[in-house]
């Protein structure tokens, strides 16, 4: 299959949105009523008032750099306009998991890894990578989720190497934003723990070399990267200081930082205190792994010792609740690391690409575990709508992602969704959780090229993609 795909570099950016309900989110989030935005080569230059709008035509010198008229003009009825969605922990490779009636049941989170996603991702070979994360990337785009922090694992000679560029492939080719990893994990033995550290190395060179001297590529735009490390029970000392010690080669002034499980289960903590006599948290502090470029996804099992570390290295926290659900493995304290000021975003860990879901199940878990209808509302609305946006701005620094402001990233979602109720400022996160999570996305727009348009992906063959994903996922499950 043709992993080239023409919109990156033949579709317009510049759009224009006209009849909005624009919620800007940002610092400043205001609900602007029969607006219109306008985007010039993927950044939003200006939100004006409907009748103040001066659409292009002849003679207008909105114009593309060839000349041609190239504005993409969309009336978006009164509906609501926002920016897309953003997941700080995911797996793409967990697509294929869908389904698979193969596992053996587990009682205890080791068991869930060993019966099912060790055995799995064992399996993946490099077509699977890239099929996997494009059926995941094609449901994101359907739900308004414009940029993703995934984490892959395909431990085998023929599944590791090429992992990365498999899904970087993917990104490109489908036009939304990625921050990519591979996980280090010593659990296969000295050799793939070496191609671990090195998968991840060679995708932070080929980010780096993309963003430092090419920025106006497609990579420079789309892409970014982290090292990837599985969970501190499942890497030994040496493998870390390797990892750390390479990592601080290629980047010497610490822009990148790990992307970790951290105290997902107790047994984390377990195995990390007896094989190394420490915390989870003071172990990766020890090893210099924390900072502001590093996320700890989950964070359950932790002490206040822990959290003070992980707020006096700024590091992230993303919480991931469905999943957390699903595996019984514990309700993150995510009150107390706001209270002590720590950044908590949200993520899906592969449960779903639907940002508003997991809101939802987020909120109820901690209402139901505190037995309180009182809480939880504004502090995980707050993680998805002001904390994600925080986070993939330390990544795609100075690009302003996740509102819609003049000079920020034309990263836009149009919601089926004319208010029924008052839709204020006051009350915007009422309706996000009970009014526009039960809407369909209409429009996704990504660095100003708009990727589905009235429920309709545009440059992606939906039907043929997920013809080629089943032949591969059956074959996966054959292997299995
Ligand atoms: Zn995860």
């Amino acid at each position: 299959m043709n992993k080239e795909n023409k919109i990156l570099n033949e579709a317009s950016n510049n759009v224009i949105i006209k009849n909005a309900t624009v919620v800007t989110l940002g610092a400043d989030n205001r609900v602007l009523y029969k607006h219109s935005i306008v985007v010039e080569n993927g950044v939003v230059t200006e939100i004006t008032p409907d009748e103040k709008l001066h659409l292009p035509g002849e003679g207008d010198d909105f114009l593309g750099e060839s000349g041609e008229k190239n504005t993409e003009v969309i009336d978006a009825g009164g509906k609501v306009v926002m920016p897309g969605f953003i997941n700080a922990h995911m797996h793409f490779y967990s697509s294929f998991a869908c389904g698979l009636t193969k596992a053996n049941p587990s009682l205890n989170f080791q068991q869930i890894l060993k019966n099912l996603w060790w055995r799995l991702d064992k399996k993946l070979l490099l077509e699977d990578t890239y099929y996997s994360a494009l059926v995941a990337i094609i449901t994101a785009i359907k739900k308004g989720t414009t940029t993703i922090i995934d984490h892959h694992a395909s431990p085998s000679f023929s599944g590791l190497r090429g992992s990365l560029s498999q899904i970087a492939d993917a990104v490109l080719y489908s036009g939304v934003r990625a921050n990519l990893c591979y996980e280090l994990s010593d659990r296969d033995g000295d050799e793939l723990s070496n191609e671990g550290i090195e998968e991840n190395i060679w995708f932070i060179k080929r980010v780096f070399e993309k963003t430092k001297n090419d920025p106006h590529s497609a990579e420079a735009k789309y892409l970014r990267a982290m090292f990837g490390l599985h969970a501190s029970f499942t890497i030994t000392t040496k493998t870390l200081e390797k990892a750390i010690g390479q990592l601080r080669e290629v980047d010497p002034s610490s822009e990148i930082g790990f992307h970790v499980h951290t105290a997902e289960d107790i047994s984390d903590q377990n195995v990390t205190e007896h094989l190394y006599g420490s915390r989870v948290v003071n172990r990766l502090h020890d090893l210099r792994m924390l900072g502001s470029n590093t996320i700890c996804a989950h964070a359950i099992h932790l002490s206040d010792e822990e959290m003070e570390l992980i707020k006096k290295t700024n590091t992230m926290v993303v919480h991931n609740p469905q999943s957390n659900m699903n595996n019984a493995v514990g309700v993150a304290d995510v009150f107390k690391m706001i209270q002590k000021g720590i950044l908590v975003g949200l993520g899906t860990d592969a449960m779903t690409v639907n940002m508003l879901e997991e809101l939802r199940s987020g909120i109820w878990v901690h209402r139901i575990t505190q037995k309180n209808p009182n809480v939880g509302f504004v502090e995980l609305t707050e993680a998805l709508i002001k904390n994600n946006p925080q986070i993939a701005n330390r990544f795609w620094k100075g690009q302003k992602l996740g509102e819609i402001s003049c000079g920020a990233q034309a990263d836009i979602i149009i919601f089926d969704y004319n208010p029924s109720t008052e839709l204020t400022s006051n009350n915007f996160y009422g309706h996000l959780v009970f009014g526009l999570s039960q809407a369909a996305v209409d429009t996704t727009i990504v660095a100003g090229k708009v990727l589905m348009r009235n429920k309709k992906i545009l440059h992606l063959d939906v039907e043929e993609i997920s013809k080629e994903a089943q032949k591969f996922s059956k074959h996966l499950w054959d292997r299995f």
